[in-house]
């Protein structure tokens, strides 16, 4: 960083401490968006190191794909649940970003092939309203490492729906079915697909666009997410 950079950005720091979205202590020089401490102690769950992961157990005989992992745990209450509720509702663009950044570095251990990715779409009225797609800044941060484009016109979310978290699995489920719709030239066909978004607990988002795709023809499916919620 340039000396004059570096000692604007100092300044700022001083004037607007940044604070670790995992704990709220104050971050210090060098650390972004998370402390030391906090990266150092977050619940990773190494799913990429095992094929039979608890993630990828979720698609069995639901879906064929090539490899699914989440990066963390996600528990009520913990750290990881503060880390997705700033990515999801308070705007923070840049530790999607990050998270992203560390999916992908889990990624080009696996040996996964992967040639485009594509984040779990909002519907353009939610999108709109927030501003942005928390599963998009994910994805870049993905990309960014694979160095792979990130699609957001294959795939569009044609129904509004609210929120998912009472449902059960079959209704759920059922729910999500029909949701989704393919938007772009089916070109990309052949590409191995990487699909990305932030949570995964029963898997029916990504099952139901997984299908979709599927169904349109396309062959090689992977998923990612930032956690995993039993
Ligand atoms: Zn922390």
């Amino acid at each position: 960083m340039p000396f004059i950079q570096q000692i604007t950005s100092d300044f700022l720091h001083l004037l607007f401490p940044e604070h670790c979205n995992a704990c709220g202590v104050q971050l210090v020089h060098g650390e972004k968006q998370i402390c030391i401490r906090c990266l150092y102690d977050l619940p990773y769950t190494d799913f990429h190191l095992f094929a039979d992961n608890p993630v990828a157990r979720l698609f069995w005989g639901r879906m064929p794909f090539q490899g699914a992992m989440s990066l963390l745990y996600f528990r009520k209450g913990s750290k990881v649940q503060d880390l997705i509720h700033r990515i999801k509702y308070n705007g923070n663009t840049e530790l999607g970003f990050m998270l992203g950044c560390m999916i992908g570095e889990k990624i080009l251990l696996t040996g996964q092939k992967t040639e485009l990715i594509i984040p779990i779409p909002l519907h353009r009225l939610k999108e709109r309203k927030r501003g942005y797609n928390q599963s998009k800044c994910i994805a870049d941060g993905i990309a960014k490492v694979l160095q792979l484009p990130v699609n957001t016109k294959l795939l569009t979310r044609k129904i509004n729906t609210g929120t998912q978290t009472k449902r059960s699995r079959y209704n759920r489920f059922e729910n999500m079915e029909y949701i989704f719709r393919i938007s772009q030239s089916l070109s990309l066909k052949h590409k191995a697909i990487l699909l990305v978004d932030d949570v995964i607990t029963t898997g029916a988002t990504l099952e139901s666009c997984g299908h979709l795709l599927l169904a349109n023809g396309f062959e090689n499916l992977s998923v990612a997410t930032v956690a995993y919620a039993e």
